[in-house]
């Protein structure tokens, strides 16, 4: 019998696991995929430099993976976002301050603040939006605060729980990315672990001192306590049977939760059309919400951007066949650089979807309106020696980044060690 297993060698999982390795239990961290590091995923074959499919960015210089990505002796590289944004509001694509010298954006002036002070009852970000009467660009800005990170509509998403998960606080950091791709990390954390890749958990069956695990093949582990860190996409899709069931309180968080589909669009063309200092291109409209110049201020690099599509336009685009998904594309950059022909620039494109990620279930979770509390239900020790990680079951700093998902795995290590103690 093992001390502890670990579904998913994600950051939350390796993090988790590599802490109570190092506590001297015996643990197993069970992986579905032929690789590590989950909703990380660097691409390295698809231009001169790593491209990233899933994670990209180390958000704000006060990240609590930081001092972890100096220790692996991994260099970073900034990327100013605050300042090199181009927002298109309809019309040109322009700086961002200068798309905010447009009149009717002054309408939405202080709209983060009320969005901040934001008291019950929850709202949903249409709700929101009609209550404070937002309309036209000020209202395309609006929405924008509100849905371009979450990958939900303005009827999903609600208004509290974009304030308790830190979104606003997201939009305002400083990011970076690591130079070698961002799955250097998880590598160098999961050194001398016991992790086996390609087992798929088809079932748990749990109670207040053990755990059984079956795995697709039928191979059974037991252990006496477990670690989940599954996607919140995963456990709505009851792909895994948990026996006896969940408790309410944990079907109600699930209910609040909602996995939004995120598809990336990685191309490269041969020559640059977007301007020299651009960094980001946001969309209030069109396609694709994002771009990005992937390598903006590295010398000797391919033309590369990133299109960042989430919820309904995600769902929405592939709803097409991958030919007629680049067309669009390609049609969508035009309108946002008029004078560009990027379908005669592109080289190469590959599109990476997370909706269709059966070990995903989608990008990452945000909460519905009436949703508060739901990551702290979906955490709580009330499940015997069943333990709750992964970016899902955090708020703080900022809910579903890789630091979010480091962070509870070091606070499901700690749930852990304690329970066996007491044991
Ligand atoms: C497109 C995209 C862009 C993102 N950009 C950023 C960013 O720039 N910065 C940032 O900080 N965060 C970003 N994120 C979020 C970040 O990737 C995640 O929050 C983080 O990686 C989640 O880690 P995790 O360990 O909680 O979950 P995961 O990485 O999803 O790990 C869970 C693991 O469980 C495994 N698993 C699933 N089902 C089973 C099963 N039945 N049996 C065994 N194993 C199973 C999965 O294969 C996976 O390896 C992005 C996410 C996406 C999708």
């Amino acid at each position: 019998m093992l001390d502890v297993i670990v579904i998913g060698a994600g950051m939350a999982g390796i993090t988790a696991a590599r802490n109570l390795t190092q506590a001297s239990l015996s643990v197993a961290v069970l992986e579905a995929r032929d690789r590590i590091g989950g909703r990380i995923m660097t691409v390295d074959d698809f231009c001169e430099g790593p491209v990233e499919g899933g994670a990209e960015f180390v958000h704000g210089l006060n990240a609590a993976t930081l001092p972890e990505v100096r220790a692996a002796g991994l260099a970073l590289r900034g990327s100013p976002q605050m300042r090199r944004t181009a927002f298109n509001l309809g019309g040109g694509t322009r700086w961002l301050p200068i798309a905010c010298m447009h009149p009717g954006t002054w309408a939405c002036a202080g709209m983060r603040g009320k969005i901040a002070r934001s008291e019950p009852p929850d709202l949903s970000a249409r709700e929101f939006m009609d209550k404070h009467g937002y309309k036209g660009r000020g209202r395309m800005l609006t929405e924008m605060t509100f849905l371009q990170h979450l990958p939900g509509s303005a009827d999903d998403v609600g208004v509290l729980g974009l304030v308790d998960d830190g979104v606003l606080d997201l939009q305002t950091r400083f990011n970076n990315r690591i130079v070698t791709g961002y799955s250097s990390l998880p590598r160098a954390l999961a050194k001398d672990l016991d992790i086996r890749l390609g087992n798929q958990v088809e079932s748990v069956v749990w109670n207040a001192q053990k755990v059984t695990v079956r795995l697709k093949g039928g191979e059974e582990l037991h252990a006496r306590a477990l670690i989940s860190t599954l996607p919140i996409g995963v456990l709505k899709s009851e792909a895994v049977r948990f026996d006896p069931p969940l408790p309410e309180s944990k079907k109600w968080a699930l209910a609040q939760m909602e996995m939004g589909p995120i598809t990336k669009i990685l191309m490269r063309f041969d020559r640059r059309f977007w301007p020299r200092w651009m960094e980001m291109a946001a969309s209030a409209s069109g396609a694709v919400n994002l771009y990005w110049a992937v390598f903006r201020n590295v010398k000797d690099r391919s033309a590369a951007l990133t299109g960042y599509c989430i919820g309904p336009r995600a769902t929405k685009l592939s709803a097409e066949s991958d030919d007629r998904e680049i067309e669009i594309v390609m049609d969508d950059l035009r309108r946002m650089f008029p004078k560009a022909d990027p379908q005669r620039a592109l080289v190469d494109y590959r599109l990476v979807n997370w909706a269709k990620d059966p070990f995903a279930g989608g990008g990452y979770s945000f909460l519905r309106p009436g949703g508060r509390g739901a990551r702290e239900a979906l955490r709580a020790t009330d499940t015997g020696a069943v333990f709750w990680a992964g970016a899902g079951t955090e708020s703080r700093p900022v809910s579903e980044l890789v630091e979010t998902a480091y962070l509870s795995g070091l606070r499901a290590a700690g749930e852990v060690a304690q329970f066996l103690k007491a044991q």
